[in-house]
Parts: structure tokens; sequence; C-alpha cells
């Protein structure tokens, strides 16, 4: 099948590589000619394990290209899929529709023979209806479809997920659209992966829900963790013990300094607009919001109280920025709170990310980048893990501390066990765990 893929971004750059693969023939499209031209000549401009070998392989075998040329790429497609950015519009927290629109504009012109139009940004409900009335408005001879495609994958792990999804969604309003989606997804229905068919409006609320879910049970477990605190029990066992049942599962139990990056945050101040705009509330939602907001800078307050109420003059080292491992995207990252409400307090910050020095750079001032774990640590008062990246894992811990002023570590991933870490003296602190000691947990390894 002919498809174009508008907007090469994390989502559109791994659905378009992975359709490639799947043996469909690909043009992605951007309008941002630096990006186009370094894909073009095989720079690959995010980090996403294996997206640069998959890449080449379908570069090399014809079946992908990139171009600025919409018109051209639309004109051939027999779908279009639309996967620009849809992020918070400034000041009221709904999602910004006017990249998805801009494109619906752009496409109707080209539109040639009949095509589905198939939208993969994460959007409110009803914008597949506003896709169509801008499609049809410009071209009222033109046959097409609008569906809605929402996209579940995880940056680092977007590969996978793509290859091997829990289940695809596809929201259609025209039966056609229903074997042109199952062609374009046959490779993985023989996978049996499962096509969910059903209407459009359906088909954005449960990307929308399923996100917003999942930002619930973080931020759950994340309550669950100051309640053990205080209370004397151990998050970490508490997860296990409710992951245990089915009904539960053991997913997005690991407490820590609450939700960030590029979807979450901004997926569940929408759902929180659209509950609104419709007259029906989305209060558990809204609640999420405001801890998670809360809890992010509440983790600088950790800090400080690990050094006794005071970091003015002290030396933080912050080791891991971006929002998660195996990625370099920074968008709402914990990290940025934490620095922030630190610096707010007088700490100087040095700082290592494997990946997300780069992007960091832009969102927070008066940071020295190390460029290692054991740089951020050198003359430190405290190390502060905020993400697990696999090296922050088995870090020399006599190494570490032989480097720092004071032996000062919090763990807000939970990633050590405390008495491991004790034993090497440094004091230690973690999330939602017995700070003296307690029995440990045997089912510290993190996800
Ligand atoms: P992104 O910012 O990485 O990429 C968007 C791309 O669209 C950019 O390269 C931009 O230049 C391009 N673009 C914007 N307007 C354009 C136009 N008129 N013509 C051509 N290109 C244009 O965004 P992303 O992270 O890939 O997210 C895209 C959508 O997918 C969002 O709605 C997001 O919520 C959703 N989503 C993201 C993820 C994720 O993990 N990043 C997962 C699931 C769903």
């Amino acid at each position: 099948m002919r498809i174009a893929v508008v907007g090469s971004g994390y989502v559109g750059l791994v659905t378009g590589v992975c359709l490639a693969d799947f043996g469909h023939d690909i043009v992605c499209v951007d309008k941002d000619a630096a990006k186009i031209e370094a894909l073009s000549q095989g720079i690959i401009p995010i980090f996403e394990p294996g997206l640069s070998d998959l890449v080449s392989t379908n570069v090399a075998a014809g079946r992908l290209t990139f171009t600025t040329d919409l018109p051209t790429a639309v004109g051939q497609a027999e779908v279009v899929f639309i996967a620009v950015g849809t992020p918070s519009r400034r000041g009221d927290g709904h999602a910004d529709l006017r990249y998805v629109y801009d494109v619906a504009r752009e496409v109707a012109g080209a539109l040639n023979g009949f095509t589905v139009v198939a939208t993969k940004s994460t959007v409110p409900v009803g914008t597949g209806d506003e896709v169509d009335h801008i499609l049809r408005a410009a071209s009222p001879e033109a046959d097409f479809t609008v569906v809605s495609n929402p996209e579940f994958l995880r940056e680092g792990a977007a590969i996978d997920d793509f290859k091997r999804p829990d289940r695809i969604v596809i929201g259609i309003e025209d039966e056609r659209a229903r074997e042109v989606m199952t062609e374009v997804y046959r490779p993985l229905y023989l996978n049996q992966a499962p096509l969910q068919f059903t209407n459009r409006r359906t088909a954005e609320l449960i990307k929308y829900s399923a996100n917003a879910f999942l930002a619930m049970k973080i931020t759950f477990i994340n309550e669950v963790a100051d309640l053990c605190e205080v209370a004397g029990a151990n998050v970490q066992e508490v997860a296990r013990g409710i992951g245990l049942d089915n009904r539960i599962g053991s997913k997005f139990l690991h407490a820590g300094p609450g939700y960030g990056g590029s979807c979450f945050p901004k997926d569940t101040q929408a759902l929180v607009k659209i509950g609104q705009d419709f007259g029906s509330p989305m209060r558990l939602v809204e609640t999420t919001v405001s801890i998670n907001e809360q809890r992010k800078r509440a983790m600088s307050r950790k800090v400080i109280a690990a050094c006794g109420g005071d970091v003015r003059g002290k030396t933080v080292g912050i080791l891991g920025l971006t929002f998660k491992p195996n990625t370099d995207d920074m968008r709402e990252a914990p990290s940025i709170d934490i620095i922030r409400g630190l610096q707010d307090r007088g700490a100087r910050i040095v700082a290592y990310d494997p990946q997300g020095m780069k992007a960091a750079e832009k969102l927070v001032d008066g940071v020295k980048f190390a460029p290692n774990a054991y740089s951020a640590a050198e003359g430190a008062d405290v190390v502060v893990l905020v993400t697990e990246w696999n090296e922050f894992r088995s870090l020399d811990l006599s190494r570490l501390k032989a480097l720092m002023q004071t032996p000062v570590f919090v763990d807000l991933r939970n990633v050590y066990r405390p008495q491991e870490v004790r034993k090497h003296g440094f004091h230690y602190f973690s999330v939602g765990r017995p700070e003296a000691g307690g029995m440990g947990s045997v089912s510290e390894a993190a996800e």
C-alpha cells in the first residue's frame, strides 16, 4: 500500500518506519526541512532504541522516503496518517489542535482517489468530525473518509510497542475504511494483535482514557508511598501485594517523583477540559493532575530535608534528567521542577543524563552538566537519582561516596536496597520505604 505519514516526530517516524518494515510503501512528510534533510541522510533526530537500524534497512529496500512535499505524498497515497503534535494550549490546558487542522487544510487540496485520512495524533472527542468538515469544505468533490487510529506506543520501547501492540484501536464512520485499515495492519493481525473497530468518537476517547487511567495509577501509588513513609510501611511491598491481583496488575505501580513526559501531563489536562466542555467533569483526573503537579515540587523539598533542611550553597548531583530512561525526551520531566525547586533554595546543580542533556540545556538555567555519573557526584553534598537509567542501577557506591563531600543519597526511583547503600556509609532516602532500614524488599527490582 502507498501510505503518507504527515509529521515525522516520535510517533510519525516510528509509524512510518514500522509500516515500511511491514512491506508498505511509505513517505514520511514533515514541514521541518532540516529534519527531513537529516533523515534523508540517515541521521535520526531522536533517540529511540533500534530506530536507526530500521530506518537504514527500509530506506535501502526502497520502501521508505522522506519529503517536505506534502501535496505529492498525499496525492499518491491510499492512506494518510496525521501524526503531528497536539501540545497543551498555553493558558488553558486544552489540546492545541492547530497543527492537526493545518495539516487537514493542506491535505484537502491534494486528495486524489479514495483516501483514508487517519488521525494518529492524540485528539479530543470530536476532532475527527472537524477534520472531516475541513476536508469536505475545502474539497467538496473529494472521495475520502476520516478515521481515528490513536497510538499507544511508549518512547524507549516504541518499535516493539508498534510491532507488538496490545491492541489497535480504529474508529471509523465509513465501512470502506475497515477494509483499508485491516490491510494496513494485516501483518499485526496475523500476529493476533486485536484490531478493535469502533466509532470515531469512541476511539478518540479510548486514547485519553487509557493515558488518564495510567496516570491515575501512578498517582495512586505515589500517594500510598507518602502514607507508607509516615505509617512505617513499605510501598514496594504494597505495590507487589496489590499488583499480584489480576484485577489490578503490577504495571505502573512504581512510586516515584511524579509522572512527566510528552503525553500524560498534557493528555490528563486535555481530558479534564473535554469533561468540562461536555458538562461531565472528570473529577478523578482533575485530582490526579493537581496531585502530580504538587508532587514534582515536593520532591525538591524531600531532597532539602535529606540535607538537614538547607541546601543553600550546597552542591546537588542529579543523576538522570529525562522523564524516563531510554529516551532523550525532556518534556515535562520531573527533574525540571526538582532542579528549579532546589535552585530557588540556593543549591548549585551538577547533572548528568545519558541522552537528555542537550534538550535539558534549553529548559534549565545555571546547571553544570557532567560527562558521567561520577563527575556529577564529585564534591556533591547529595546525589539524587531522578531517572532510572540502567547505568545508574549498579553504581560503584564506594567510588561514589569517596567522590562526594557528604554521603547523602536520595533515590527517587527506589532502585537500590536501603541496606546495601547504607552499608557503604550513605545516608539513604527513598520513596515510601522505611527510612531506618526495615526489612528491605524481595521485589525491589523496578520494572
Ligand atoms: P513531535 O513533536 O515529536 O512530532 C510532531 C512533528 O510534526 C514535528 O516533526 C513537526 O515538525 C511536524 N509537523 C507539525 N506541523 C506539521 C505540518 N503542518 N506538516 C508536516 N509536519 C508537521 O510529536 P510526537 O511526540 O510524535 O506526538 C505526535 C502525536 O502523537 C501527539 O498528538 C501525541 O500526543 C501523540 N502520541 C505521542 C506519543 C509519544 O510517546 N511521543 C505516544 C502516543 C501518542
